[in-house]
């Protein structure tokens, strides 16, 4: 996509928003039944007597049984024909396809909210309204390039009163097969980064040495003990005093994989992720590189350097000491 057809995309992209789903309120299947709550308590394990102990529900309060608030969604569903007929084309499904045509065709559900604020019991109908309520900015994330849309639904019952709403997001995405079969084009979509390493309070030091060209060994201040990865107590004696030494980074192919499925945005092909022994006695996983994948074997020696492997990461990338590969 170049810039010129990525803003023609995203000029009709944002036609979308504000979009009702369905050309009207659409009425549940089935009314709210016991059967499928039931069923539906069964399966989350949900053991709420108000939801399916009729007995105990007419001596409570309220006098009868109710539908547990999540099944909300639930009455409107289309259920599993679905599966066999597709889904019947509404303004999602619409939009959907459109993203699919541009090759956005990855799909991850990523966030349900729900708010109730009347409950529905047995013999009410659910009714629900939606739209596509926002999509974002494109987004470059470990999944790949992508847009989050979000719908809003209300769920009303017979009487029209609003019994609660719901929030759903979605990540549509180029998935990383497409992406990297795409044809390369300069100043056009962002070329897809690793997923960033997460650094919390324990490891965080660490990353910021590698991002200086520098692969940090800890070492227990009380009895020396070389550990790796980060933590903040020793194994050996549970001391929490470290410091550190830095690794020459010779090492030894300990025992290696070569990754071939999913294929990750950010990562070049063939790609050999190995265990490998430092000399200084901790083990490390990084990559091999620099030979074919053949001639890769257990007790190679290997030599590690820094390098930035994308425009935002540094990690150590481990060659064959001249001589090793058979
Ligand atoms: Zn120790």
């Amino acid at each position: 996509m170049t810039p010129e057809e990525k803003k023609a995309f995203e000029d009709e992209l944002y036609t979308y928003v504000g979009k009702a789903i369905y050309s009207a309120p659409r009425k549940g299947y089935d009314d709210v039944n016991t059967a499928m709550i039931r069923q539906w308590s069964e399966v989350m394990g949900d053991k709420n007597p108000a939801y399916n102990d009729s007995e105990w529900a007419a001596k409570s309060q309220r006098g009868h049984t109710i539908a547990p608030p999540a099944m909300m969604y639930a009455w409107t569903q289309e259920g599993y024909k679905v599966a066999s007929e597709g889904r019947p084309a509404d303004g999602q499904v619409e939009m959907v396809q459109f993203f699919d045509r541009h090759g956005f065709s990855g799909s991850l559900g990523t966030n349900v909210d729900q708010e109730y604020f009347v409950e529905a019991k047995p013999g009410d109908s659910i009714f629900e309204e939606s739209i596509i309520d926002s999509i974002s900015e494109q987004k470059s994330t470990a999944r790949g390039i992508g847009y989050f849309f979000e719908t809003y639904a209300k769920f009303t019952n017979q009487d029209g009163v609003l019994i609660g709403t719901q929030r759903f997001r979605v990540f549509k995405f180029i998935p990383p097969v497409e992406a990297a079969t795409a044809p390369a084009q300069d100043g056009a979509l962002e070329v897809p980064t690793r997923a960033v390493s997460p650094r919390g309070q324990d490891n965080k030091w660490w990353w910021d040495a590698c991002d200086e060209g520098k692969i940090l060994i800890q070492r227990c201040q009380n009895c020396q003990t070389l550990r790796h990865p980060p933590r903040p107590m020793c194994g050996e004696c549970q001391s929490t005093e470290w410091d550190s030494i830095e690794s020459t980074l010779d090492g030894e192919v300990y025992s290696f994989v070569e990754m071939h499925h999913p294929k990750f945005p950010g990562y070049q092909y063939p790609l050999v992720v190995a265990v490998i022994d430092l000399a200084e006695g901790t083990r490390i996983i990084a990559n091999v590189v620099g030979c074919e994948v053949k001639d890769i074997h257990i007790g190679m020696k290997i030599k590690g350097k820094v390098e930035q492997v994308d425009p935002k990461t540094m990690l150590p990338q481990f060659y064959p000491v001249a001589g090793s590969a058979a």
